[in-house]
């Protein structure tokens, strides 16, 4: 089980955790505040005591690997019963300029599916993916009319 702190991306701070959120574990967290809110994605950067908004929840792959992971966002459906599936965008502090997708599930607070495989229903992907676009405010899949009606309009200009 990896281990989550809180650290702020521009003074380096590490509050302890329930200083941060009401919840003792991500999971809880992520069960019991970020869900009921809605996804509300500010909360995932609260305010640091150097005044900016800039603590994120951070951890390692493995216990003892040198490079650290952020959360940018977390996005989840349902929960259906205790199962709720996510997508984390995460970076890389030696490259924090890239963004990457974590596909996560966890059981009610349990965190035990944070390090497991998911397995999705096909309808939970489109959904998921969804629910990212609308956080993060960005498009990372075409609408496939958009595609169709850019061929159709690229292909009439040519023909003009
Ligand atoms: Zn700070």
């Amino acid at each position: 089980m990896a281990k989550y702190w809180w650290q702020c991306l521009s003074c380096g701070n590490r509050p302890a955790w329930l200083t941060v959120c009401h919840s003792r574990s991500i999971a809880a967290f992520i069960w019991d505040e970020l869900a009921p809110s809605g996804w509300d994605q500010r909360l995932l950067r609260p305010k640091c005591k150097c005044r900016r908004n800039s603590l994120r929840i951070t951890y390692r792959f493995r216990r003892g690997d040198p490079e650290k992971i952020s959360i940018n966002y977390i996005v989840g459906l349902g929960p259906d019963g205790d199962y709720l599936p996510m997508l984390w965008e995460t970076f890389r502090h030696s490259r924090p300029r890239t963004p990457w997708i974590d596909f996560k599930y966890q059981k009610g607070r349990s965190p035990w599916g944070l390090t497991k495989r998911v397995v999705l229903e096909k309808v939970w992907l489109a959904r998921l993916l969804r629910a990212y676009e609308h956080a993060a405010g960005v498009a990372i899949v075409t609408p496939p009319n958009a595609g169709l009606s850019g061929r159709t309009k690229a292909r009439r200009t040519t023909l003009a």
